[in-house]
């Protein structure tokens, strides 16, 4: 589900965490010190969640400038976790070429940093890009100045007699801050769970824009014997699949329909028993009621796509799936696999008939699938070959998951 949006956030730009997650927060409550003076003088910090990020947000008495966290003078604001049975490991923020830049061991974090005012820096990132344990945490935080010396670090120490200054050794400010001033802060880092994904847009869709480079490969049918073939598949090839499942197979196969999600696929619902809903009514309605209830308990996840059977629909059915939270889904290509026609006439027509936003049917299950798992790998190539890239179709239609954090 995750696309690298984060990483495109530049300085000074406001940056939310990527579209493709519903806001869900924890935490995040600013710690304050009193000032101390000096550069880079913190006055808060915060350590939250967002979504499937965790954000940290440092509070300035003064603006932070760019020349202040200047990588190559050394310039940088660490939080140091410390978690049980791992080495402590900072988070860092810097400034290079042009950019502010989250490190962590020397090494560049996938992340998004913003600067809503001079004074205040907002860090995103997952905990896992910074090796992160999902529980508690001490931290601190060191804010060090661009060009800081160890003489400069230490606070004017000056000494008074009377009324005359006997002693200013150091008459530089300090340039190095540390918060707590004396021990650590708590935080968390949470689990995330997926819950579902959130529609948007049309009631009805039979391909995504067509401008973009994405297609989505969808298959209709299943769970059924050849389904973990498919996704052994899918997980040789690198690329996720979209299925819509009938909802009297899930709970005979609950683990195979949690295998898809938790490989990154996209589950979706293909009515109760395969019946012909087009025609709508409270009938169709049961059927994707308890097919999204079977989805969701044998996976704690809720779909938001539906496909009718047969490709048989009409606006009441449309209108019904809509008020359960689903699209109705058709398709763009259609290499007529259930009738078995040979893997090479399957690949041909996938091949030849995919553009940009292409929704590409086939099936895992209903029948004998062994020559359409044998085109996969070939269109996939293929495609590829093309500049195509494979996403979900709840990616490819921009939707947004539902997640919830967990302890
Ligand atoms: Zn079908």
């Amino acid at each position: 589900m995750r696309t690298p949006l984060a990483a495109v956030c530049v300085a000074l730009s406001l940056c939310f965490a990527a579209s493709a997650s519903a806001a869900t927060t924890q935490g995040g409550e600013p710690h304050t010190v009193k000032p101390e003076g000096g550069a880079l003088d913190l006055i808060s910090s915060s350590f939250g969640q967002r979504s499937r990020e965790l954000e940290i947000v440092y509070r300035s008495a003064e603006p932070i400038t760019p020349q202040l966290l200047a990588e190559v003078n050394g310039g940088q604001i660490c939080t140091i976790f410390e978690q049980a049975s791992l080495t402590a490991r900072a988070v860092c923020v810097t400034r290079a070429d042009g950019k502010w830049r989250i490190v962590s061991r020397g090494e560049r974090l996938e992340g998004s940093v913003s600067q809503p005012r001079e004074s205040e820096l907002r860090l995103r990132f997952e905990p896992a890009e910074a090796k992160l344990k999902v529980g508690l945490a001490d931290v601190y935080v060191k804010a060090t100045a661009a060009g800081c010396s160890a003489q400069q670090a230490k606070a004017a120490k000056i000494t008074w007699s009377g009324a005359k200054i006997i002693s200013a050794a150091v008459l530089a400010r300090p340039c190095e801050h540390r918060l707590p001033r004396v021990g650590s802060y708590g935080a968390r880092v949470w689990d995330v769970v997926t819950t579902g994904c959130k529609r948007s847009g049309a009631g009805q869709v039979s391909r995504g824009p067509s401008g973009s480079k994405q297609v989505a490969l969808t298959y209709d049918d299943g769970p059924s014997s050849y389904t973990p073939a498919f996704l052994r598949e899918l997980r040789k090839l690198g690329v996720p699949a979209t299925f819509f499942i009938v909802g009297q197979l899930v709970s005979a196969n609950a683990s195979v329909v949690r295998a898809m999600l938790r490989e990154g696929n996209m589950v979706a619902n293909h009515s109760w028993n395969h019946a012909d809903l087009g025609g709508g009514g409270a009938g169709a309605s049961t059927q994707l009621r308890e097919t999204n209830a079977a989805i969701r308990r044998a996976t704690g996840f809720t779909p938001c796509l539906f496909r009718p059977p047969y490709g048989s629909t009409g606006a009441d059915l449309v209108s019904r799936a809509n008020q359960q939270g689903m699209t109705s889904v058709l398709w763009s290509v259609d290499p007529l696999d259930w009738r078995t026609p040979g893997t090479g006439s399957i690949v041909s027509t996938v091949v030849g008939q995919t553009q940009g936003g292409g929704i590409i049917l086939s099936h895992d299950g209903g029948g004998p699938r062994s020559q359409t798992l044998a085109a996969l790998p070939q269109i996939v190539r293929a495609l590829k070959g093309r500049g195509y890239k494979f996403v979900t179709l709840t990616d490819l239609l921009g939707y947004a998951e539902r997640i919830s954090l967990v302890k």
